[in-house]
């Protein structure tokens, strides 16, 4: 080991300059381990404790994260990466590919779909690990207890999210910066959402129209009356005609989704089913033969006078 001004220790345990690099790392720990191994000098006392000092040395800057805070504390400026500086003397390695990107999937509603909104979500992200700063082992160059070396932690952080209006199934969002931030360089990535749609058994959305399956009762089906259909944004109320057949399809124009971007408002459309209860009460049974018994409520054998035939 030489003993030149101005080497860090750790560079001079390897015999290395402070621009050394990670091929020279290597195989300069290579020759160290080989030269200090306690089995290769069963004489010598000292040479176990060197070949601590040169394992501790090589464990620190192997790893970009830890040499570099090494360097940072030491003074060592390497103006190149060592990628860049090994790279017409060694075969390029090539760059590991991180996944810092966060995938998360949103359930909504139609109804939250069509209308836009916010909403707060819980993202497991994988951060620099604050105690050793990312590099795994502490001031004293041992490994770091709080990240087990790792130097990355995980944190769960909550994210509000804004959806536009007029998501769908499949619509993937991009939230820059809110993914895992990891070495090389502690970049964050990016959170990225991606729309499902709960299935809805009474609202259908086709482009701009909205589809909506309005139960109504015998008193509206016989007289007709108003409903309240739970459009996006304002709810619209409707007037159902008196005697509309069941199963017949009612339009209301420009009351669909509103005007968006360069399309129209789109249509309503209601299809009126009629509701009848699945069993009775004694109360209602009784009623009900009231009134089937009366003459206007017993259809006649052709039909006539009753829906659908007079419809
Ligand atoms: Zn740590």
């Amino acid at each position: 080991m030489t003993n030149k001004p101005n080497v860090p220790p750790l560079y001079e345990t390897l015999g290395l300059e402070p621009g050394a690099s990670e091929e020279e790392v290597r195989s300069a720990y290579r020759r160290m381990a080989k030269r200090f191994h306690p089995d290769t000098n069963p004489e010598d006392p000292t040479s176990e404790e060197l070949f601590k000092k040169v394992a501790d040395a090589y464990r620190i800057l192997s790893n970009p994260a830890a040499r570099g805070r090494y360097d940072r504390t030491a003074g060592v400026h390497r103006p190149k990466s060592p990628a860049q500086s090994t790279e017409k003397e060694v075969h390029r390695e090539p760059a590991r590919e991180v996944n810092r990107d966060i995938h998360v999937r949103l359930h909504l509603t139609i109804g939250e779909a069509v209308r836009g909104g916010h909403r707060e979500l819980k993202i497991p992200r994988k951060i620099p690990c604050i105690a050793c700063e990312g590099s795994g082992f502490d001031s004293k160059y041992q490994n770091c207890s709080h990240c087990n070396t790792n130097g990355i932690v995980r944190k769960t952080t909550n994210v509000e999210i804004t959806y536009p209006p007029g998501v769908r199934t499949g619509s993937k969002l991009r939230f820059a910066t809110f993914g895992h931030r990891l070495p090389p360089g502690n970049i964050s990535g990016d959170l990225i959402v991606e729309i499902l749609l709960k299935p809805d058994s009474y609202i259908e959305v086709k482009d701009r129209d909205y589809h909506y399956r309005a139960l109504i009762g015998l008193d509206t089906f016989i007289e007709g009356g108003k409903i309240v259909v739970p459009t996006p944004g304002v709810p619209t109320a409707v007037e159902i005609p008196p005697r509309m057949a069941d199963g017949r399809i009612l339009k209301i124009s420009g009351k669909g989704l509103p005007a968006f971007s360069s399309s129209q408002a789109g249509d309503l459309y209601l299809k009126i089913e009629l509701c009848v209860p699945k069993r009775l009460s004694r109360k209602e049974r009784q009623l009900l033969d009231e009134l089937m018994a009366l003459p206007g409520f017993r259809p006649p054998v052709d039909g006539d006078g009753f829906i659908p035939k007079g419809d």
